[in-house]
């Protein structure tokens, strides 16, 4: 079957990948449609460091096509949009319902897929950028089949990342302000996060002006290209900034446009040892700093209700679809996602 396979030195689309039969608690789905996130193109560059072979994508959603042993709440022929979240289900980060906090959800790569005897890893439990792929039953979550996969297959990172972030870490409230910092993919997902969560006035900052349009149809009530102008809009500061760039300095820029009682939420990537800075005593009226991984999410509950939320026009998906590619032009949407062309690109199978 065919795959997008990165070697350690280059990405290729091969199409002599095997993956194994799902096991006990496992479930082989068959991709239709994967986003392109930028945290694949983060493996290629060596950002995040991954071991190869390894099957990139972690976003998709598909057909489930067989499933393991002791599976039950999916079977052959049911839609799913999978997580990336490996989750044990037993332990007590699981149980008081944290599961991105669960320790068997980090690290440990499985390698189910191969190319002749030589065996492939799977990038974040997930590898969507193939035609077939094995999971943990835990990370197929059923969808409605009136959802189109190639929509619901950003479900996974993107909007489990950005209106999670909004939802269950920040927990934004009815008549909050917000900045958002960078409108990329998952920049425009905090922002329609925000707008579901009843925000008064939410201000989108990004340093290219051609992003508006798109930031103000997420929900965006403002848009600046640059935070010195936040000032003018919310004087006093924001409830809640969100850094979705990954760089130092706007995150600086974050701590430094909070309200009292605000609290500055990073969700951009900058590499694993860099250090940011901030004036101690700006902590003091009860601002805070925060960490968030995927969305602090619980996928079994969150994407079917991000689908039925689609389903009645709430939660955009359609719209952050700006190129659908078959999976054999990947180093088209490659080069289209890394210069900034499309908000989010989709692999099709
Ligand atoms: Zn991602
Ligand atoms: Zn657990």
């Amino acid at each position: 079957m065919r795959g997008v396979v990165f070697d350690g030195e280059q990405v290729q689309v091969v199409d002599d990948l095997a993956v194994r039969e799902p096991g006990p608690g496992e479930v082989l789905v068959a991709i239709s449609a994967a986003g392109l996130c930028h945290s694949d193109l983060s493996v290629v560059d060596g950002t995040i460091p991954f071991p190869v072979p390894v099957v990139l994508g972690h976003e998709g959603a598909g057909v489930v096509e067989s499933v393991g042993a002791g599976v039950s709440h999916v079977a052959p022929g049911d839609h799913v949009a999978l997580s990336t979240l490996a989750n044990c289900g037993t332990c007590p980060e699981c149980d008081r319902g944290r599961p991105t906090m669960c320790r068997q959800a980090i690290g440990r790569p499985g390698r189910p897929f191969s190319r002749g005897d030589r065996p492939v890893h799977q990038f974040a439990c997930n590898s969507a950028f193939a035609e077939r792929t094995v999971v943990k039953a835990v990370q197929a979550v059923r969808i409605p089949k009136d959802i189109p996969l190639s929509s619901a297959a950003l479900i996974g990172c993107g909007v489990l990342t950005g209106v999670g972030a909004v939802l269950n870490r920040a927990r934004v409230d009815r008549g909050d302000t917000v900045v958002v910092i960078g409108t990329g993919g998952i920049g425009l997902n905090v922002l329609q996060g925000a707008r579901l969560a009843g925000a008064v006035r939410i201000v989108a900052v990004d340093a290219n002006p051609a992003k508006e349009a798109a930031a103000r149809q997420f929900g965006a009530t403002d848009f600046l290209t640059s935070a010195e102008g936040v000032r003018d809009l919310l004087p006093t500061g924001a409830d809640h900034v969100f850094e979705c760039v990954g760089r130092v300095e706007l995150i600086r820029q974050a701590i430094d446009l909070l309200d009292r009682h605000g609290q500055a939420v990073l969700l951009g990537m900058p590499r694993a040892t860099a250090e940011a800075s901030f004036v101690v005593s700006s902590m003091f009226l009860d601002k805070a700093i925060l960490g968030c991984r995927y969305g602090s999410s619980r996928p079994q509950r969150d994407i079917p209700l991000y689908a039925e939320l689609y389903r009645q026009g709430r939660l955009l998906l359609d719209e952050l679809v700006t190129a659908t590619y078959p999976v054999e032009d990947f180093e088209k949407a490659r080069a289209d996602a890394e210069a900034g062309r499309v908000a989010r690109g989709v692999l099709t199978f």
